[in-house]
């Protein structure tokens, strides 16, 4: 048997890799979770290569999770007169409404309400914080600004505002479309882009209705700062450090990695922590030493998944940079430290909650009894994501009827989710040796071993977790 990874890859798809030869050698190589980038592409494009994902998903027999990552507001400036121009240390430039295309003094700004919420004295950011500026003066429909670092900006260059609670929605009117799209094509997960309060992630849940789960991306401070109200909203959270380290300091970004890593795993809900972990490989066939450590750190962090994003959507070495990034969480999850590490931090039961209660002591007893893989039985999900809370060091094999909730969970940390239609059946029996059957095929278990068994009886009813057997593979 193969030693079960239990840290998610999650792979972005794109030009480089949205045919079925690329999607097929990603998943071989390990991808548990595609992501489709909203912000490109059309709904023609996305819903093409989510029929290759799930025509590979039945030749393959498991399940695979899809995420469609929402644009949201991110913020351009207009057009120039000749495409680009150059800046100078300490020059003032204007930022306005005027539609006519910029020129080495101005450019327009196409967002009058975040015109009028700058304030003197604020920052902008430009192209993803290399050209700075600050605010020196403001008028009704314009501001101008200190050029403090930079040399050049282009057409249509992306703009921070660090630290600003901007003053629009999560979602445009186009994520609106693309949401309700994506819902249609049958997607597992949305991913909301620039969440800043916990009424973003409302409006999103109820646009979603439970037709998918919703993915919080954490890349902007005040997302942060109200974390706790955003995460009890949401089902899971990427970590999307690209924009998010353009509008924090850089020093700042592991340390909010841990915060945020540790809390939403404590919460039970998926987390992913992504951007740039094997970057240089969009051109190179190896990763640098640095990415290496930074894909190992986020393991270690406990992530219940890594993604890869121009990687493998964009660059020369997508299935490679996969098959790298397998080994080293492989590695990494061997490492003695590793195993210490999530030894260590057990989350508390949640107070009073039997479900919880239940499926903490089914994790102690799988130690206990050595046992060489843990069974959820679930319908909603909820007893494989307090399992995966649990960060057991051998695999939850978690079998459920409905096929969502099998894909949803294929984000989550150390679950080989089955679908399994005859677990919902009125004459169902012998669920202990049912699940040993499926782990002999899903090479998890062999005849002899013992495994721990959790599930909510009787079977077919959504409710809490109360079953805990220990049983021997036959
Ligand atoms: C990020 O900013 O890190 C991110 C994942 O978002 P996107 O790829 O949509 O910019």
């Amino acid at each position: 048997m193969t030693p079960q990874r239990h840290t998610k890859i999650l792979a972005t798809l794109g030009p480089a890799s949205n045919t079925k030869e690329v999607i097929k050698g990603l998943l071989e190589a390990g991808v548990n979770i595609f992501r489709l980038n909203f912000s490109h592409g059309t709904h023609a494009d996305h819903s093409a290569v989510v029929k290759i994902i799930r025509g590979l998903e039945k030749d393959m027999n498991r399940s695979v999770g899809i995420v469609a990552d929402m644009q949201g507001p991110k913020l351009r400036i207009g057009d120039f007169e000749n495409d680009k121009i150059a800046l100078e240390i300490g020059q003032t430039f204007r930022f306005d409404l005027d539609a006519a295309p910029g020129n080495e003094t101005r450019v327009c700004l196409p967002h009058p309400e975040i015109l009028k919420s700058l304030e003197e004295g604020s920052a902008i950011f430009l192209d993803d914080g290399k050209v700075r500026a600050r605010i020196t003066k403001k008028g009704d429909d314009f501001v101008e600004a200190k050029i403090e670092s930079g040399a050049a900006l282009s057409n249509k260059k992306g703009l921070n505002l660090p630290g600003a609670v901007i003053p629009i929605p999560a979602l445009t009117e186009k994520d609106k479309v693309d949401l309700v799209a994506a819902l249609d094509m049958g997607v597992d997960w949305i991913a909301q882009s620039f969440v800043q309060t916990a009424d973003d992630v409302a409006e999103a849940k109820a646009l979603i209705n439970d037709r998918a789960l919703l993915m919080v991306k954490l890349e902007k401070p005040s997302a942060i700062e109200n974390l706790e109200e955003i995460i009890h909203l949401a089902d899971g959270a990427m970590l999307a450090r690209g924009d998010l380290g353009v509008e924090i300091a850089p020093e700042k970004v592991p340390a909010t990695q841990k915060r945020v890593v540790r809390y939403v795993r404590e919460q039970g809900k998926p987390i992913v922590v992504a951007t740039q972990m094997l970057e240089s490989m969009i051109t190179n066939a190896r990763p640098t030493r640095a990415e290496a450590s930074d894909v190992a750190t986020a393991v270690y962090d406990g992530a219940d998944a890594v993604m890869l994003s121009a990687e493998t959507a964009a660059g020369d070495y997508p299935v490679r940079a996969v098959e790298i990034m397998d080994r080293i969480c492989r590695y990494t999850e061997e490492d003695e430290t590793y195993t210490e590490m999530m030894a260590i931090s057990h989350p508390d039961t949640m107070d009073g909650d039997p479900s919880d209660a239940i499926t903490a002591a089914a994790y102690y007893v799988s130690q206990d009894v050595d046992a060489a893989f843990i069974v959820t039985y679930t319908l909603s999900g909820s007893t494989a994501l307090r399992m995966a809370r649990q960060r057991p060091e051998v695999p939850i094999l978690c079998l459920t009827p409905d096929v969502n909730v099998a894909r949803r969970l294929s984000v989550s940390y150390g679950v080989i989710s089955v679908f399994d239609p005859e677990t919902g059946d009125d004459d169902f029996i012998g669920p202990a040796r049912h699940a040993a059957k499926i782990a002999i095929e899903k090479d998890i278990g062999d005849k002899g071993q013992t495994f721990v068994m959790t599930a909510g009886v009787p079977f077919g009813e959504k409710g809490s977790t109360n079953l805990l057997r220990i049983a021997e593979v036959g």
